[in-house]
């Protein structure tokens, strides 16, 4: 996949500060622990409405108005479909790093136990693998597999390469507001219906992102290198909540040899799995 993990990926400094929207978002999980209750469907994002105004205004105490999602719990409905993408394939190698082994390959390794574990705890739910051997698909197949199928969530697994033989760790990119740019290219309307359905499974996707991050730092002791917007086209084209999740670093000398071992790889399928499962539990606020 062209510049999803190569050099570009690394030096993709120009990204949202993550750090403003990590207080958003702590502000977004006061607001939803402190109301005690958790919903758990998505509600309609409606930005700059006057409903969300007067609201504001008629509460009895004056508060400082927060961020349209600071509150609005972003929580998936039941889940019935999950699509697990193994980044490249076929002619398309991804990168190869320290290890000699081509990204594609480790992907399908890892979707593959990733897919079988979550059969396993989630017998009622329909796992779907985009490829299953070394298949070579484009990222507009890939995505409509998921859009097709309306699933629940669409996760596309890669991993990472650096010039800079000091790059390390892990990384998650959700849509952001990427998804826009795409469609006026594309000449598509966005109308009021398209603008919340896209912002909900948006921000759906940073919530499996996040659930991604920390089921690694939970794992591995390595550098965790955030949530970020990506513009990829397995989310800019997603109408499911969609991430691409970034696993490690094969150009890194000590990382890039960690992955030859299966105990490596089963513990990031394992990681994987816990965020899925995470993500689907309302009760967990990432
Ligand atoms: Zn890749």
């Amino acid at each position: 996949m062209a510049g999803l993990c190569g050099l570009s990926l690394f030096a993709a400094t120009t990204f949202a500060d993550p750090g403003s929207r990590n207080t958003r978002l702590e502000a977004q999980r006061e607001t939803s622990s402190s109301a005690g209750t958790a919903v758990k469907q998505p509600m309609p994002v409606l930005p700059n409405t006057a409903a969300t105004a007067k609201d504001t205004e008629s509460q009895a105490t004056p508060q400082k108005p927060a961020p349209m999602d600071a509150e609005v719990p972003f929580l998936p409905g039941e889940i019935k479909t999950i699509v697990i993408d193994p980044g490249h394939g076929g002619t398309n190698a991804g990168a190869i790093g320290v290890a000699k082994i081509y990204e594609k390959t480790l992907t399908l390794q890892v979707a593959m136990i990733v897919a079988d574990r979550l059969r396993a705890k989630m017998p009622d739910v329909n796992i779907v693998l985009t490829r299953q051997r070394d298949d070579a698909l484009s990222l507009t197949e890939r995505i409509q597999i998921a859009n097709q199928l309306n699933a629940d969530l669409f996760v596309s697994l890669h991993f990472n390469s650096s010039m800079n033989p000091e790059a390390i760790g892990y990384e998650s990119f959700w849509a952001g507001d990427y998804w826009i740019a795409d469609m006026e290219k594309n000449g598509e309307i966005i109308d009021d219906e398209t603008r919340n359905a896209r912002t909900i499974t948006a921000k759906l996707g940073e919530r499996m992102a996040k659930c991604f991050n920390h089921a690694m730092h939970r794992r591995f002791d390595v550098l965790d290198r955030g949530v970020k917007p990506g513009d990829y086209t397995v989310l800019t084209r997603a109408k499911v909540p969609s991430v691409v999740l970034e696993l490690a670093f094969l150009s890194h000398a000590q990382e890039g040899l960690a992955v030859i071992s299966q105990s490596v790889r089963s513990k990031l399928a394992d990681a994987v799995v816990d965020a899925v499962v995470k993500y689907g539990n309302v009760e967990y606020i990432p």
